[in-house]
Order: structure tokens, then C-alpha cells, then sequence
């Protein structure tokens, strides 16, 4: 199989080297996969010039050259799928399946906004006066600046390039630290497919505060648009002002997983189970407080168990894994306190609650836990691990004031069977994504967004598209 291990910054179409590399780490093994430039604030000026100069080349292409290049770049991402999910488990630790369905789900935004690109149309608008004539055209925002995060390597980026692109925009991304392997293997793809130099350009760096602070003030670029934590996505916010970018925010979750007493209750754990140990619970969609209807607590609990029996950790590469490693040990001893302070506030362990140090350190038992309160640090902040911290509550009005009562909103899960309900509870729960009876709800037809503390804008969709795009009102008089 052909490598795609690009270790160098990707700047205007060529592999820009430095002196000063950073380590890459397969979590599993803690072994050096790569050594990577390290890029500084003098490359992404560098990168942003380039995606400048690229611009009116790009927005001039017409939609159809546009898609047909997107459309070769997910072909790309699909044929080398094996040797992408390959690369993507060994730095981030994901099953290599998980990893080759991430890589399947982030090229289908590729091939999404491919077709979004020809579909883009403005509006003729009611007549004012009968001498006039008024109407709106999309045009591209121009520069855009992206930075993503480590627990979807590759999907993070697609979601967010491919939109720009497709809306005429050009691009610089700074990958995340972790993972950049993921992200440079995709700008030889979209070279090796013709995507003109200059369009996609990509900074790896240690230095995520000295490039973060070109990307959200330099005047070129028009538009930023982050994936990350609450308080680094409300401090680039912050540098965004300065020159009024638009920018679109991903940023943290608490998801209530809701299950009310006229559940289904074997639906209700095959989903959470779905949705909580995708990536190790590494998601910030990932359920984060499973809020359990009093009366149907204890056959929930004990459905729970069983199926927590049958889950299978272990390195990415092995066969039939359910969740690999977590990401570093920073993660585990997140995981780890979290644990501890619920534990003392009096949460009860039923299951896991241990590193699995059999088969390494980073390796994290699937754990149940009950007996969790609103007011435990476990429900108030993202856990980002292999772990279900359930609570009670006693009837719906309850359920729903527990699952609103935190600053976030990006998913929310119920699982109920009457119908009434199931329309009252849509309607009031403060989020940006719900999933009813169903565990995994991303898709590229999809649009993936917080309320609240949890971000602005859309991904995926075609609200997605939007999100790249300025709207210019234009009247024509002298009739
Ligand atoms: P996570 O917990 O997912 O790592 P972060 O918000 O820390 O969340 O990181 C998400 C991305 O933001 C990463 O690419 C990281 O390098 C970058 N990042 C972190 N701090 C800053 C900062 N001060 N300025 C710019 N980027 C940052």
C-alpha cells in the first residue's frame, strides 16, 4: 500500500520543512510515528498570503470546475481509505474500522458540498417600485481560517475545507497537534487531484497561540472557523472582533441522554452504547448525562450491565474492537478525577472505573456509574471518556429542566414512544441536534451545530454552505 505520510507544513502546493520538528505519538504503543514541522506565526502569514493570492483564481472557477475537483478529492479519500483509516488509527487510536468509516463520513462532505457548490443559487426579490428592481447574488467570504481538533482528524477538516471551497473560498488550517498526519495525508490527495496551489493550505504547530493569533487577525482572512473547547473557541471569538470576521464555532457538549418511562428500553442502551463508546467517548456529542425516569431506573441499569460485559477494548488494530486507547494521559486523569470527585459526593461504581493495564496505560474499562446529581462535577463537565454517569429524575417536567440545566447545547438524546411526548420534549430541549430513539446522528445531509455556550453556525447541510458565504443585496434602478 502507497504511504501517505507527509511530515511538512503544506503551503501554495509545496511541502515547506523546518528545523524545529514535533514528535507524533501512536497512543496504543506510545511509539514515534513522525517527526513534523513545526510551524510558527511567520508560516501561517505565510499560508494566508498564499490562500490570498489563490483567491480570485478560485472564485472565478465556475461551480462545475469547482465540484468536479471536489469530486475527485473524495474519490481520492475513498480509494486510499485503508491506508487513511491506517494512519488515523495509529495516531489517534480509533479502531481502524471507526477509522475508515471517519474517513468514509468525512469524504462525504466532500462529495455533499461538491454538489451544494452547483446548487448554490441568490434570490429575485419582490418589486418595490415599479422602476426598480432588487436581488440577491452568494458570493465566497474570501480567506477562510480553520483550526480542528484531534478526535476526528480527518472528518473535522472535510467539513469544514470542503464547504469553503465549494462556496469559492480558499483555505489555512492548522491541524491539531496530535493528529496532524491525518490532515497533511489529505493535502497530498487534494494536490495529487489538482486542487490549484494555494487553495488548501496547512500549518502543523506546537505553537497553537502564535498561529491562532494570525489566523483570527489577520485582515485577509474574512472568516474563521474552529473546533474545539469552550474557553479556547470563546477566546479566538474574542481575537475574531477586532476585524469583525464571521466565524462559525463547534465547540463543548454536556448531551442529556434521556430515557422517560414509555421507552423502549432495549432501543434505549443499544444507543446509548452506540453513542457513548464511539472514539472511547472522545465526542462532543457524546452523551454526557444519562438522565434515567425513576420507575424505569433499575431495568435500564441492569440492561445496561449486560451489554457493558460484552465490550471489547483493545488496540485499533485488532480484530472486532469496540474502543480502542484514549488519547494521552492527560485524558485518563480527566477521566480519573472526575470519577474520584463523584465517587466522594456519592455516585456508585457498578462496573469499570480502571485503567485496563493489561493492556496499557492509556486503555480504560467501560464504566457504569449511578447515583450521579446535577450538581456533581461528572455532570458538569465533559467526561470525554469511556464512562456513563447515570441520574434520575422523577417525571418529564423534571427531565427536561435537568437535561437544560447547564450552559451548553450542542446534542441532546430522548428515547420515549408516545407521540405527544416525544413532540413536546423536541420542543424543549435547548439544543442543536436531537436524537430520538437514536444514538448516532451525524451525517453530511445533516446540520451539525450548537445553541447556547456550544458554538455558532452549522456544518454539513445546506446550511453548511451558508456559513462560507456573504449575501449581497443589489438594486437596479432607472427603468
Ligand atoms: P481539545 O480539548 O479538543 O484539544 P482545544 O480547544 O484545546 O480542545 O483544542 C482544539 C484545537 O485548538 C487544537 O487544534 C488546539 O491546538 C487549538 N488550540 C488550543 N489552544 C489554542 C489557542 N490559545 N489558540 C489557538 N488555537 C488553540
Amino acid at each position: 500500500m502507497r504511504s501517505l505520510v507527509q511530515t511538512n507544513a503544506f503551503i501554495d502546493g509545496h511541502w515547506i520543512p523546518t528545523d524545529k520538528r514535533f514528535v507524533v505519538t501512536n497512543p496504543a504503543t506510545g511509539e514515534t510515528l513522525a517527526e513534523v514541522a513545526d510551524g510558527d506565526a511567520a508560516m501561517a502569514e505565510r499560508a494566508v498570503e498564499a490562500a490570498h493570492k489563490a483567491l480570485s483564481h478560485w472564485r472565478e472557477k465556475t461551480p462545475k470546475q469547482r465540484a468536479d475537483l471536489l469530486r475527485r478529492w473524495y474519490q481520492s479519500m475513498l480509494d486510499n481509505k485503508q491506508a487513511l483509516g491506517e494512519l488515523m488509527s495509529a495516531e489517534q487510536g480509533k479502531p481502524i474500522a471507526e477509522a475508515i468509516g471517519e474517513i468514509e463520513y468525512g469524504a462525504s462532505f466532500v462529495d455533499w458540498f461538491a454538489g451544494e457548490a452547483e446548487r448554490c443559487y441568490g434570490d429575485i426579490l419582490p418589486t418595490v417600485s415599479n422602476d426598480k428592481r432588487s436581488w440577491i447574488i452568494k458570493q465566497p467570504v474570501g480567506v477562510c481560517a480553520a483550526i480542528t481538533p484531534w478526535n476526528f482528524p480527518n472528518a473535522m477538516i472535510t467539513r469544514k475545507v470542503a464547504p469553503a471551497l465549494a462556496a469559492g473560498c480558499t483555505i489555512v488550517v492548522k491541524p491539531p497537534q496530535l493528529t496532524p498526519l491525518s490532515a497533511l495525508a489529505l493535502a497530498q490527495l487534494a494536490s495529487e487531484v489538482g486542487i490549484p496551489d494555494g487553495v488548501i493550505n496547512f500549518v502543523p504547530t506546537t505553537q497553537a497561540k502564535e498561529v491562532g493569533e494570525v489566523f483570527t487577525q489577520h485582515p485577509r482572512v474574512k472568516k474563521f472557523t474552529f473546533t474545539g473547547s469552550t474557553s479556547v473557541g470563546k477566546a479566538l471569538m474574542e481575537q475574531c472582533a477586532q476585524t469583525m470576521k464571521k466565524v462559525s464555532l463547534e465547540l463543548g457538549g454536556n448531551a442529556p441522554f434521556i430515557v422517560f418511562d414509555d421507552a423502549d428500553i432495549e432501543v434505549a442502551v443499544r444507543e446509548l452504547i452506540a453513542c457513548k463508546f464511539r472514539n472511547a467517548g472522545q465526542t462532543c456529542i457524546s452523551a454526557n448525562r444519562v438522565l434515567v425516569q425513576e420507575s424505569v431506573h433499575d431495568a435500564f441499569v441492569e440492561e445496561l450491565e449486560k451489554s457493558l460485559a460484552t465490550i471489547k477494548v483493545a488496540p485499533g488494530d485488532a480484530d472486532e474492537v469496540d474502543y480502542g486507547p484514549l488519547i494521552n494521559k492527560d485524558a485518563i486523569d480527566k477521566v480519573e478525577e472526575l470519577l474520584k470527585d463523584a465517587q466522594q459526593h456519592g455516585a456508585k461504581l457498578v462496573t469499570g472505573g480502571k485503567v485496563l493495564t493489561e493492556l496499557g496505560e492509556l486503555f480504560y474499562a467501560p464504566t457504569l456509574l449511578t447515583e450521579v446529581t446535577q450538581a456533581m462535577r461528572i455532570a458538569q463537565e465533559e467526561i470525554f471518556g469511556p464512562v456513563i454517569a447515570v441520574q434520575t429524575f422523577t417525571d418529564e417536567a423534571q427531565g427536561i429542566s435537568r437535561a437544560n440545566d447547564t450552559p451548553f447545547g450542542l446534542a441532546g438524546y430522548f428515547c420515549a414512544q408516545d407521540y405527544t411526548r416525544i413532540q413536546r420534549v423536541s420542543e424543549q430541549l435547548e439544543c442543536g441536534m436531537l436524537g430520538i430513539n437514536a444514538g448516532a446522528i451525524s451525517h453530511a445531509y445533516n446540520a451539525f451545530g450548537g445553541v447556547k455556550e456550544s458554538g455558532i453556525g452549522r456544518e454539513g447541510s445546506r446550511y453548511g454552505l451558508a456559513e462560507y458565504q456573504e449575501t449581497k443585496n443589489i438594486t437596479l434602478g432607472g427603468f
